[in-house]
């Protein structure tokens, strides 16, 4: 048996991450550099770093897959409004694989990608697995038997843009009261500004727990809301594993302390809840591993074949 490889890049804001991953599915080489705004510079980078984690292996490369945020087409591979990379539109599968002499090229949405990688790394055994991506904002990527599940539209997990609210805040996406408003990052620093570039989540928690009563309230309805976007993929797909990452995943035990209180308050009061066991299906995303990257590889493994 030849090795066969696979190489993932995960396209962030502030950073692009890649991986060479062999076919047993281990990640061989990991590579990082900051990201540059731009499409050609991110066309440009992907191909540099792809060609750098491949090395001596580039020949046996099967196929390369990016994660990247904005409005991703995996069928495609056309990438548009990534806001924090200043791309309009680009064709990105298509350019990055002319510039690495036709390797095929499979693009996903990151959330996505991190959802098929902390899937992978957490436990390959599972049928259905959420990731729920606190970031930014709020989206939920799904797995079922080791595949994205991305729906008709590609709109599959979209959750964030659920309204649970109509009297509350109204969303840049025209709706009002969306689960995004209330449970991402943007959302608790507008509802717990620390006026500091320190992220809020700890010193909200932090506040809360020391008895400080504004904490308390807010705490209360970011809590509520993190316990809708758990119970929406709960009682969508009913996964084994509900995954929580994105970047209020850096917050670690402490948040998902807190979201498994507010499932087991819920449960206490419906007995329905209670035996399914919520709280029981959660765990943090991996920290320090790239997640990202090896679910890209992951899902353009899964196109190539
Ligand atoms: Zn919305």
């Amino acid at each position: 048996m030849t090795d066969s490889y696979t190489v993932g890049i995960d396209v962030g804001g502030t950073k692009i991450e890649a991986v060479l991953v062999d076919g047993m599915g281990v990640v061989r080489v990991c590579e990082r550099m900051a990201a540059r705004g731009g499409a050609d510079r991110v066309v440009a980078d992907c191909a540099r770093l792809a060609r750098m984690v491949a090395g001596p292996y580039f020949p046996e490369v099967q196929a390369v897959g990016i994660g990247i945020p904005g409005q991703v087409d995996p069928t495609t591979g056309h990438v548009a409004n990534v806001v924090n990379l200043a791309i309009v539109d680009v064709e990105l599968a298509r350019l990055v694989s002319q510039a690495l002499g036709g390797v095929p090229v499979h693009v996903e949405n990151d959330v996505n990608a991190a959802a098929l990688g902390a899937a992978h790394m957490l436990d390959r055994g599972s049928e259905t697995v959420a990731f729920l991506n606190f970031g930014t904002g709020l989206a939920a990527g799904l797995v079922y038997r080791g595949r994205l599940l991305h729906g008709a539209s590609g709109s599959a997990g979209e959750i964030g843009h659920i309204p649970v609210d109509p009297n509350r805040f109204e969303c840049p996406c025209g709706q009002r009261g969306c689960l995004e408003t209330v449970c991402s990052g943007a959302a608790v620093a507008t509802l717990w500004p620390t006026g500091k570039d320190d992220p809020p989540m700890p010193d909200l928690l932090a506040k809360a727990k020391a008895g400080d009563p504004a904490a308390q309230r807010v705490l209360a309805i970011v809590k509520h809301a993190m316990g809708d976007a758990v119970q929406m993929v709960t009682q969508s797909v009913d996964p084994e594993l509900i995954v929580v990452g994105g970047g209020m995943a850096k917050t670690g035990q402490p948040l998902l302390d807190a979201i498994g209180e507010e499932v087991q308050a819920r449960g206490r009061r419906c007995p329905f809840l209670e035996s399914l066991h919520i709280a029981g299906r959660l765990r943090l995303a991996p920290p320090d591993e790239p997640i990202g990257a090896v679910g890209a590889a992951l899902a353009a493994v899964h196109v190539s074949v």
